[in-house]
Order: structure tokens, then C-alpha cells, then sequence
């Protein structure tokens, strides 16, 4: 290959200023401007291109990139065939088939007969094909929620987050049909030098995602709570015991723990005898 890797990515909308966070902590070094469609990136043999976020797939599927991020649900409804490198842990949502609240609609059978309105006419089409349940899609680009009120639609299928945006329009979620979140996707079957990159982006952008995910922690404490400590954290490895120097009676001990059971796991080590807690992030981490 004469020209760099290629990535592909959101160049505005919700995953583009948590994909370019993503790409820094993961020590890419980059310069990221309004006008520029392709930037080189500085320490790695790759040359990002910041597109829209519903194109990423298309840029990859055509060849003009090998590597992109965008949403899962926008992977399933470009309905072309790349691999799934990585989950990047943001942009969770839920692509939802929702109904008017004052509709009679109870499940997913009773959508038989109606129109729904969507963004996702592909995923929704097939999803509704394959329970042999007969819709009429409507594909909308945008404002999917206001279709009902408007009379567009009887039903609509829409991504949602907490869920707010349908409730404030009077709608009532069904079912989920797909759980979304960001992805690294690659074209199929890469080898050599492109392959190289490849696995080299997804160790480094996997090692950031499980990083976000824990927290290191150091606390000393006495020799004779060690093992009460150790149940305490069972961690993500054996914790690190280091002696104290000027201390027999008291060891130091270094450990991950998952960032969600910090403050659950903190007063349980206090109360253990633990002193001098500390609780740090981490840049990256591969186990
Ligand atoms: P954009 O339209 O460029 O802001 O990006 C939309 C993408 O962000 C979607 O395709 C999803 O992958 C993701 N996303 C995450 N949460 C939501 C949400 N609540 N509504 C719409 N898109 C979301």
C-alpha cells in the first residue's frame, strides 16, 4: 500500500468529541481543525478522515478507508459487511419501537398493518420481516418522534438514551430491537501491513475502554488485616503487598478495582484498617 491507513470518523454529532477524547487518550496525536477533511497523525502511520458519522461505514465498505468509528446501529443499517473490531463503551442507546401512550398497541405483533415511522428503515424492516410481523416503513431523516402526532405514522422505531425525548412527545416504548453503542469496524480479512495497524489500533483503543472501566488503588494497612483486605478486593489480579520500611506491623497494597465498586469497596477497606486510601485513574491498560 503507497498511502497511509485511513480511519474514518465522526466529524460532528454526538461521538465526535468523545471519539476524538478516545483517539488522544489512546496517544494519538492529531490536529483537529473545522475545514480539514484528512489529518495526518503525528506518531502513528495513519491518516484520519473526519467524516459524518452515518458515511463512516460507506467509507470503509468502498475502500477509501480501512478503519472507522461510528454507531452500531448505523453499522446495521448501512447493511454492509465489516468486522466489529472493537466496543468503545459510549454512545450507548437503544433503537426502541415506540407507540402513541393512548394506543391500544401492546407488542410487537399488534405493529401488523401499521406505519412506522423511522431512521432505521433497513434494521427496522428486517427486524419486523423476520417475526413475520407485516409493517409499512416510513423512513424519515430526523424529528422520528413528532411522525404519530402528525398523523405521518401510527408507530415509530427511534434511537433512545434515557428515554426523555419520548416521554416529553407522549410516546410508550414496546421493545428494544437493537442495543447500540460506538464501534471500531474494519474491512474484512486485512493482513500485512494493514492488518498490523489494525490489531495495533484495536490494542490501543481496547486498552483505553478497559482502563475507563477501573480504578487503581494504594491504601497501607496493617500486616494482620492483609487477608480480610484481599476478600475485600478480589480485584482484577492478586493486589500488589509491598513492606513498609519503617513500619513491620503495616504493608502497602496496590490494586484495580472496578471504577463502579469504589465507593462500595473504600468504606469496607477503612473499616478493615486501611489508611492513606488513595484512588487513581488509568491511562490504558491491557491485561
Ligand atoms: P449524530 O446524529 O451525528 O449526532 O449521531 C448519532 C449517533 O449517535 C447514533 O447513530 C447513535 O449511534 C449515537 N447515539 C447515542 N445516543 C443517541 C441518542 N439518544 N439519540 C440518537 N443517537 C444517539
Amino acid at each position: 500500500m503507497t498511502r497511509r491507513v485511513r480511519m474514518a470518523v465522526p466529524n460532528k454529532g454526538r461521538l465526535k468529541d468523545p471519539t476524538a477524547a478516545l483517539l488522544r487518550q489512546a496517544g494519538l496525536v492529531f490536529e483537529q481543525t473545522d475545514r480539514a477533511l484528512s489529518v495526518p497523525v503525528r506518531n502513528v502511520d495513519l491518516e484520519l478522515l473526519f467524516v459524518r458519522t452515518e458515511d463512516v461505514c460507506e467509507m470503509v465498505a468502498d475502500g477509501v478507508a480501512e478503519l472507522g468509528i461510528t454507531g452500531l446501529d448505523l453499522l446495521t443499517e448501512a447493511n454492509v459487511d465489516l468486522d466489529v473490531v472493537s466496543e468503545l463503551g459510549y454512545g450507548r442507546c437503544r433503537l426502541t419501537a415506540a407507540v402513541p401512550n393512548d394506543s391500544p398497541i401492546g407488542e410487537l405483533s399488534e405493529f401488523a398493518g401499521q406505519r412506522v415511522a423511522t431512521a432505521h428503515p433497513h434494521t427496522t424492516g428486517t427486524f419486523f420481516a423476520e417475526k413475520g410481523v407485516d409493517i409499512t416503513t416510513i423512513p424519515l431523516r430526523g424529528s422520528v418522534e413528532v411522525a404519530p402526532k402528525l398523523g405521518v405514522a401510527d408507530a415509530i422505531v427511534d434511537l433512545v438514551s434515557s428515554g426523555s425525548t419520548m416521554k416529553v412527545n407522549g410516546l410508550r416504548p414496546v421493545a428494544t430491537i437493537l442495543e447500540s453503542q460506538a464501534v471500531l469496524v474494519s474491512v474484512r480479512g486485512v493482513n500485512g501491513e494493514v492488518g498490523a495497524t489494525v490489531a495495533q489500533m484495536a490494542t490501543m483503543l481496547q486498552a483505553v475502554v478497559a482502563a475507563r472501566r477501573k480504578r487503581y488503588v494504594l491504601m497501607n494497612a496493617p500486616t494482620n488485616a492483609l487477608d480480610e483486605i484481599e476478600a475485600i478486593i478480589p480485584g482484577f489480579d492478586a493486589p500488589s503487598v509491598v513492606p513498609l520500611a519503617h513500619d513491620p506491623g503495616k504493608v502497602a497494597i496496590h490494586s484495580v478495582v472496578d471504577a463502579d465498586d469504589v465507593w462500595t469497596v473504600l468504606p469496607k477497606l477503612k473499616a478493615a484498617g486501611a489508611s492513606g486510601i488513595l484512588v487513581l485513574p488509568i491511562e490504558q491498560l491491557i491485561a
